[in-house]
C-alpha cells in the first residue's frame, strides 16, 4: 500500500460519486463517517461537507440520528428523473445541432469508440457507465455547465434506480447514441431532438421493474385452494425456481 496521500473535498466528492454512479456502493448502503474518515484519511467534518453535498443532489440520503446512506429511489422517481431529463436533453441536442452543423463532433466521435469497444469485449461494467456518461458528454458539449450539472445528477440518479431493480443492466440500445450524434452533425435539431426522445423512452422502458412473479404462479394452486388442473406438482416447483 502507498502513503495515503491528502484529499481535497472534490477528490473525496468525485470518488464517492463515482462509486455510487458505477454502482460499487448500491442503494441502501450506510455511509459511515467514521469509516468514509478512516479510508480518506481526513476528518469527520470533512466527510459531513461532503455528504451533505450528496444529499442536496439527491443521491445520498440522510436519516435523523441514522447518518447517510446511498439513496433508494422508486420507480415513481425513476419516471419524473426521465420526465426532467427529456426537458432538459432534448434542448441539449437542439443547442449541439446549431453548434456543430457541417461539422464533426469530435470528442462524442471519441466516446463513441470507447462504448463500441467496450461491447465489444463484453465489458459491461464498463458499458453501462459509459452509456450513461454519454449523455453528460452530449451536455458538457453545450459549453454551458449548468447543462452538464443538471445531466450529470440526473444521469447519477438513473443509476441508482438502475443498481436497484437490475444491477446487469446497461440501459442505453446499441446504435442510438450513434444516430443521434449523425443527426446532431448534420444540424438537424428536429431529427436530433425526436431520436433523444425515443432514446430515452427506451431507456426508462428497459429499467422497469422485473415482471411481477404473480403473473407465473398461480397462487390459488399454490396455497392450496385449487387443483392444478395438468401440471404435476414437480413442474410447479421448477417454474418457482426460474
Ligand atoms: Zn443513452
Amino acid at each position: 500500500m502507498t502513503a495515503p496521500k491528502s484529499f481535497s473535498i472534490q477528490d473525496i466528492y468525485d470518488r464517492i460519486y463515482a462509486a455510487i454512479s458505477e454502482r460499487r456502493l448500491l442503494p441502501g448502503t450506510k455511509l459511515s463517517e467514521e469509516k468514509l474518515a478512516e479510508v480518506f484519511s481526513t476528518s469527520r467534518t470533512r466527510i459531513r461537507e461532503v455528504l451533505m453535498r450528496l444529499n442536496q443532489e439527491l443521491i445520498v440520503e440522510t436519516h435523523h440520528n441514522r447518518g447517510a446512506f446511498v439513496a433508494s429511489p422508486s420507480q415513481e422517481d425513476l419516471h419524473k428523473v426521465f420526465a426532467v431529463r427529456c426537458a432538459l436533453e432534448r434542448a441539449v441536442v437542439q443547442a449541439l445541432a446549431q453548434k456543430f452543423k457541417g461539422q464533426k463532433a469530435t470528442s462524442l466521435r471519441q466516446h463513441l469508440a470507447l462504448e463500441a469497444s467496450a461491447r465489444k469485449a463484453g465489458d459491461h461494467a464498463t458499458l453501462a457507465h459509459l452509456t450513461g456518461a454519454f449523455h453528460v458528454r452530449l451536455a458538457e458539449a453545450t459549453d454551458n455547465h449548468i447543462f452538464a450539472d443538471s445531466v450529470r445528477r440526473l444521469v447519477a440518479l438513473t443509476g441508482l434506480v438502475i443498481a436497484q431493480f437490475d444491477a446487469d443492466q446497461s440501459a442505453c440500445p446499441e446504435n442510438e447514441h450513434d444516430e443521434i450524434v449523425k443527426a446532431i452533425e448534420a444540424g438537424n435539431a428536429t431529427g436530433a431532438e425526436k431520436l433523444l426522445l425515443h432514446h430515452l423512452n427506451h431507456v426508462e422502458k428497459a429499467i422497469q421493474t422485473p415482471e411481477p412473479i404473480e403473473e407465473t404462479l398461480d397462487f390459488a394452486v399454490l396455497l392450496g385452494m385449487s387443483v392444478a388442473k395438468s401440471a404435476p406438482s414437480s413442474a410447479l416447483s421448477k417454474k418457482r425456481k426460474a
